[in-house]
C-alpha cells in the first residue's frame, strides 16, 4: 500500500500531540529536522526572556538574585529536568555546558574509585565527551581506554576501570543503548557509570535507574535555546562524598561567608562552580513548561511512527541506513551514509528541509514529535528524492563547506 500525503495529513489530524506545534515559532515552508541539534523556539520563551530582561534585570537589578529566585534556579530547573529522566528532587543541577558537566562528574567519579586508574570512553562517542575525558586524564595521569561500537562493554572492563562514560543515543547513528544492562555490567566490574543523555532526554522515556551520574544538554530536544545550560545528575548514594575537581563559590557550603577555603555544599549544589547564565536559564525554564503537559510515551510513540514513515518513504532511493532498523534500537533520528552527504544536505536546506551532516559521511535527520508533522516527513522524503533523482546536489554552490555543518 503506498503512502500518500493525504494519508499523512490524516495521521496529523489524529495525533494526540498535534496541539504542540502551535507552541513553537516555525518559519513557513520549512521542514525542521534539526531539532536534535538546536530545538525550535517556543513562543512562551520570548515572553519569559523579555520579562527576565526588562523586569528582573532592568527594574529589580541585583535584588533579583533573591526576589526572582535567580540564586536557586540551577536546582529548581534541575528538579524539573529530573522529572524527565527519572531522577528524584535534589539530584540534578543545571549550569555550564555539557563538556564542563562531563568534566565535573568524571572527576568526581574517578575520586570515588581510588586505586583504579582507567576510564572507558566510546571510540565513536561525541568528540567533546572524549576531549573532556582526555583533558582530565592528561592532568591526573589516568589511562583512557576506547570502547568500540562492535565490542561488548563487558570485554572493556577489568578491575582497573574506575568509570565508564556512555551515550544513551549515538549522535551519528542514532543507536540506542540499553541503560539498565550497561549500568549493571559496569557495576559488576566495580566501575561507576556516567550516561550522556544529550540525544535521549525529551525524545524518549529515560530512567537514570542505578546510574551513578548523568549529563545532558537542553538545547536539543528540550528546546532551551542556543547555548542553553546543561544538567548533571548525581545518584543520591554519591551526593555526600562526590567532590568535583572544578570548584567554585556557587558550589561552596557557605558562599556568602566568603571563606578563604573551599568546603563543598551539601547535596547536588556542590557541583556548582561559577555564576549561572540567568538569561539562558529563563529561556530553558519557559521551554520546560511545555514538558509539564507532555506525556513522554506519546512523544516516543510518535517518534517511532515518524522515523518508520521516513524509512518507508525513502526506501526506493536505496540509501545506506546507518540507524538501527528496529525502532526499539534507535533514538529519534534517522541517518544515512552517503559519499555525497554534504552537498545533498546543503541542497536540501536550500529547498527548505533542515537536517545536518556529520563527518565523514552521515546525513542526519532529527525528529522532534512536538512540532514535526507526518506531512513534513512526507515532504522531506519527496524533496530528498528530487534532489538525488535530478542530481540537484551536484550544483557547485552546494559543495562549499560552511563553518557549522
Ligand atoms: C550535543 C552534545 C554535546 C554538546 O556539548 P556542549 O558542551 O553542550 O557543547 C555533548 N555530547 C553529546 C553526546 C552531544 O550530543
Amino acid at each position: 500500500m503506498s503512502i500518500t500525503r493525504a494519508g499523512c495529513a490524516a495521521l496529523d489530524s489524529a495525533d494526540p500531540l498535534r496541539g504542540f506545534r502551535a507552541e513553537f515559532v516555525l518559519p513557513e515552508n520549512v521542514v525542521y529536522m534539526l531539532g536534535n541539534s538546536l530545538g525550535a523556539l517556543p513562543r512562551r520563551t520570548i515572553e519569559a526572556v523579555s520579562h527576565t530582561v526588562t523586569a528582573e534585570w532592568g527594574r529589580d537589578l541585583g535584588q533579583s538574585w533573591n526576589t526572582a529566585g535567580w540564586w536557586d534556579l540551577p536546582e529548581v530547573i534541575g528538579d524539573r529536568i529530573g522529572n524527565l529522566i527519572g531522577a528524584g528532587p535534589g539530584t540534578v543541577l543545571t549550569g555550564e555546558s555539557t563538556s564542563v558537566s562531563i568534566f565535573k562528574v568524571m572527576s568526581a567519579a574517578v575520586r570515588l574509585r581510588p586505586g583504579r586508574r582507567t576510564v572507558v570512553v566510546e571510540s565513536e562517542g561525541f568528540p567533546t565527551d572524549r576531549y573532556a575525558v582526555q583533558g582530565l586524564a592528561a592532568g591526573f595521569d589516568l589511562n583512557v581506554r576506547d570502547f568500540g561500537p562492535e565490542g561488548s562493554l563487558a570485554d572493556s572492563l577489568d578491575d582497573d576501570v574506575a568509570v565508564v562514560l556512555l551515550s544513551h543515543v549515538d549522535y551519528r547513528t542514532g543507536a540506542l543503548r540499553d541503560m539498565a544492562a550497561d549500568t549493571a555490567a559496569a557495576h559488576a566490574a566495580g566501575a561507576l557509570v556516567i550516561w550522556d543523555l544529550c540525544h535521549s532526554a525529551g525524545a524518549l522515556p529515560v530512567e537514570v535507574g542505578a546510574a551513578d551520574f548523568a549529563v545532558g544538554c537542553t538545547y536539543k530536544y528540550l528546546n532551551g535555546g542556543p547555548g542553553a545550560p546543561s544538567y548533571l545528575y548525581c545518584a543520591p548514594a554519591h551526593l555526600a562524598e562526590a567532590e568535583p575537581v572544578l570548584c567554585g563559590w556557587h558550589g561552596h557550603a557557605a558562599p556568602f561567608a566568603f571563606e578563604a577555603d573551599y568546603r563543598p555544599a551539601t547535596g547536588v549544589r556542590r557541583f556548582g562552580a561559577g555564576t549561572p547564565p540567568i538569561l539562558s536559564m529563563s529561556a530553558l525554564g519557559a521551554s520546560l513548561e511545555l514538558w509539564d503537559k507532555v506525556d513522554i510515551r506519546s512523544v516516543r510513540a510518535k517518534s517511532v511512527a515518524l522515523t518508520e514513515l521516513f524509512i518507508a518513504l525513502t526506501e526506493p532511493l536505496g540509501l545506506d541506513l546507518a540507524t538501527p532498523r528496529d525502532p526499539a534500537g534507535r533514538g529519534s533520528q534517522i541517518s544515512f551514509r552517503h559519499e555525497h552527504g554534504y552537498p545533498i544536505m546543503r541542497a536540501l536546506l536550500d529547498h527548505g528541509v533542515h537536517g545536518d551532516f556529520r563527518a565523514p559521511d552521515i546525513m542526519r535527520f532529527g525528529f522532534t514529535p512536538l512540532f514535526l508533522r507526518y506531512v513534513d516527513v512526507y515532504d522531506a522524503a519527496d524533496t530528498l528524492a528530487e534532489i538525488i533523482g535530478k542530481g540537484i546536489w551536484q550544483d557547485e554552490r552546494y559543495q562549499r563547506r560552511v563553518t557549522v555543518t
